[in-house]
């Protein structure tokens, strides 16, 4: 009799979608359909229509989320960044890596198959798009072979129509994000001519988007993305993945009439392999790089076990070591209590630097080539540039204090007038008492105030005579 042996790991020395002669071979994978695909329908409906209204959601006149590496100006959560935030930006950054590889020690990668855009995109637009229109995998595949006539054309035309104007649809949506919904909207009415710049790059994303979701597709997950690759050293033994019960599975064996059954509870039907969209066979083991845990395999052997008579689970969320051991899943690992000091320390530190972060950033510097001068009433004058960063979204008119010594502080021109989100700079002369001055090369203190309120402050040098 065959023993419930665990499935070798033979089938890690090559990719699914690869033939032994390095040619892709193309997913055809069965509609799927199911309890688990339902619950992700509707999240992917939320988090689409979230995606989708980001744009237009302000918060104190800011947008949600808006990544302008063009203009080097970041809004998360309507708190406006610039690069001298940088440090927060990287701290920021850091906790959500660690938060991530801390998620992904735990669940695995719930992550790919039920929030990730490429698979929201791919599975529950492009994917039911293409099923519409051609028909199940069959059908798909039955086309693909047939010579061009006029049903092949009309079928692969208007998929390919669909998809482009999805794919422009997206474009628009991830320029939104780059240069904010206001900005989008100019290029759209002002049209291609006024906006070449924006206009092309709508162009090359459309682009990019249609290659991605029409061609490449499952390639974005098994090949390129950085998290897909990263899940050897992230997941271990106690992570809950989706896999197969091979001790309840195995000795798999087909199902036959009238006959006893010996074999294990896998009818060896394939249906988990058909409806798998980056084309492996769950059965082989338990963390596959290439599987997404989409959940379609769950979906598709939980039918065939109520279809047999026997309890559903047999492809399931489970941790590896539970399967090995039968063992109840713990949370609580040495890895996982490492990864949530560490992540309390992060994100105790990013706290700290978001609530005591200044609303506006100065830099005074000494204008170059000046010496000091005297003024008529003995006091030492030195002349100074600013430059101040807005980091809301309010004009603030400032004025200038020296914070540590005695003295005043005159604008050259106009006053100081702050723009929403914007940069101001100026020229301003500090007069300083020669009693107050320690030698030649003092240090002074310069608070930046909006009305009453200190809104910055920032140290620099005054120079004087030696005493
Ligand atoms: S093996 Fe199952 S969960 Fe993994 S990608 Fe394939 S269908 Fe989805
Ligand atoms: S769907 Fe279930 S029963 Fe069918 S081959 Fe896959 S694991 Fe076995």
């Amino acid at each position: 009799m065959a023993t419930k042996a665990k499935p070798t790991d033979e089938f890690r020395d090559h990719i699914s979608t690869v033939d032994d002669q390095g040619k892709r071979i193309w997913v055809y994978p069965k509609k799927p359909k199911g309890k688990l695909y339902n619950y992700r329908k509707y999240v992917s409906y939320l988090l689409l229509a979230l995606l989708f209204a980001g744009p237009f959601i302000k918060i104190n006149g800011l947008p949600l989320l808006m990544l302008n590496v063009v203009e080097r100006k970041f809004v998360i959560f309507g708190v406006l960044f610039w690069p001298q935030d940088f440090f927060i930006l990287v701290l920021a950054f850091l906790t959500l890596v660690v938060f991530i590889i801390l998620f992904t020690v735990v669940y695995g990668r719930v992550f790919c198959g039920w929030v990730c855009p490429q698979t929201i995109f791919m599975e529950m637009i492009f994917r039911r798009i293409e099923y519409a229109i051609e028909g199940d995998y069959t059908k798909q595949r039955a086309l693909d072979k047939m010579p061009w006539n006029t049903e092949k054309i009309l079928k692969k035309g208007s998929k390919i129509g669909v998809f482009l104007l999805i794919s422009f649809l997206i474009s628009n949506l991830f320029l939104a994000y780059i240069i904010g919904i206001d900005e989008l909207k100019k290029v759209i009415l002002d049209g291609p001519l006024e906006h070449k710049a924006g206009f092309g790059a709508l162009l090359l994303f459309t682009g990019v988007f249609f290659w991605v979701f029409a061609w490449f597709r499952e390639q974005v997950c098994t090949i390129v993305c950085p998290y897909g690759r990263l899940q050897g050293v992230m997941q271990d033994k106690k992570t809950v993945v989706v896999a197969y019960d091979y001790t309840r599975g195995e000795p798999r064996g087909k199902l036959r009439k009238n006959q006893e059954r010996t074999e294990g509870d896998c009818i060896d039907c394939n249906q988990c392999v058909q409806v798998c969209p980056t084309g492996i066979d769950i059965r082989n083991g338990a963390q596959q790089l290439e599987c997404i845990n989409c959940t379609a395999c769950i979906d598709a052997c939980n039918d065939i076990m109520r279809m047999i008579d026997k309890p559903e689970g047999l492809i399931r969320y489970e941790s590896e070591e539970a399967l090995e051991t039968g063992k109840k899943w713990t949370f609580f690992t040495n890895r996982v209590m490492g990864y949530t000091a560490v992540l309390a320390i992060l994100l105790t530190a990013l706290t700290t630097l978001l609530l005591t972060r200044d609303e506006a950033e100065a830099t005074i510097l000494r204008t170059p080539g000046q010496l000091y001068q005297k003024a008529e009433n003995g006091q030492i004058k030195n002349l100074y540039n600013i430059s101040v960063i807005n980091k809301t979204n309010h004009e603030m008119p400032l004025t200038l204090k020296l914070l540590d010594k005695e003295g005043t502080i005159k604008v050259v021109g106009n006053t100081l007038i702050l723009p929403a989100q914007g940069i101001v700079e100026g020229v301003f002369f500090a007069e300083i008492a020669q009693k107050e001055l320690k030698g030649m090369n003092s240090e002074i203190e310069i608070g930046v105030y909006n009305g009453e309120e200190l809104i910055t402050s920032t140290d620099t040098k005054f120079l004087g005579p030696a005493n």
